[in-house]
């Protein structure tokens, strides 16, 4: 085989291209050293529970003002109002009550005197006569008393009659009256005080027969008779008062 022959300037053609492939390369390899993997990104530590807020301390309760200590005028004021007020209540309270038991004998005895009470007369009527049965008829119902309603029926008497003789009767110490409430009414209840003196009572009276009787008197100091000393006496009233027991 003919070697050929290279002319010098064509072998200087190739030797420059040789060099800049040559550059080319190094510069090809250099870009990928510099393009290393991309470091994994290490995951980010966990963020921690938020914390709790811790509640903010309640705030202390405002401090009471304490209360001025009131001066002795201050309170004896106060005092003084505290008891006119109860008094003023106490009044109210028996005034309403008065008001709810207020009864037509209560009326009565506004309307007259005392004295008109006491001498009180029913038209046509003996009036001791009237008193007498009266007192024996509610001297029957002894301590118990009766309602005055039941004595005016007995009697045959208008309420406002009766009502009349009974203050009469109270006025002269003979009966008392209870104000009692009967059926949802407020009324009275009479008791005798003082029991009228039967005739019969007096028959066994020692004194119809006794010899001194002319000289006896309350008056009298022992040994003079009198009936406030007298064993006779003494004696009757004793077997008058079994006699009644049974
Ligand atoms: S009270 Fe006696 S003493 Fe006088 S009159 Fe009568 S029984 Fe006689």
């Amino acid at each position: 085989m003919v070697k050929k022959e290279i002319d010098s300037e064509t072998a200087n053609e190739i030797k420059k291209e040789l060099a800049q492939l040559r550059a080319q390369l190094d510069s090809q390899k250099k870009s990928k050293k510099k393009t290393s993997k991309p470091k994994k990104e290490k995951p980010k530590k966990k963020t921690s529970k938020p914390k709790e807020e811790k509640p903010k301390k309640k705030t202390s309760k405002p401090k009471k003002e304490k209360p001025k200590k009131k001066t002795k005028a201050e309170i004896a004021k106060a005092k003084k109002e505290a008891k006119a007020a109860k008094e003023a209540a106490e009044a109210e309270a028996k005034a309403a009550k008065e008001a709810a038991e207020r009864t037509p004998e209560d009326d009565l005895e506004e309307q007259f005197s005392d004295e008109q009470i006491r001498n009180f007369q029913i038209e046509k009527m003996d009036m001791d006569k009237l008193t007498n049965k009266v007192c024996e008829i509610i001297a029957d119902f002894e301590d118990e008393g009766m309602l005055q309603s039941d004595l005016w029926k007995k009697l045959k008497l208008n309420s406002r009659d009766g009502s009349r003789l009974a203050l009469r009767l109270e006025r002269r110490g003979l009966i008392s009256r209870e104000k009692i409430l009967q059926k949802g009414r407020w009324t009275y209840k009479l008791v005798i005080e003082q029991a009228p003196i039967k005739l019969e009572s007096l028959v066994d009276s020692p004194c119809l027969t006794c010899p001194v009787e002319a000289k006896c008197d309350f008056e009298n100091s022992y040994p003079e008779p009198s009936p406030l000393h007298c064993q006779l006496i003494e004696d009757w009233v004793a077997v008058e008062f079994s006699k009644k027991k049974k």
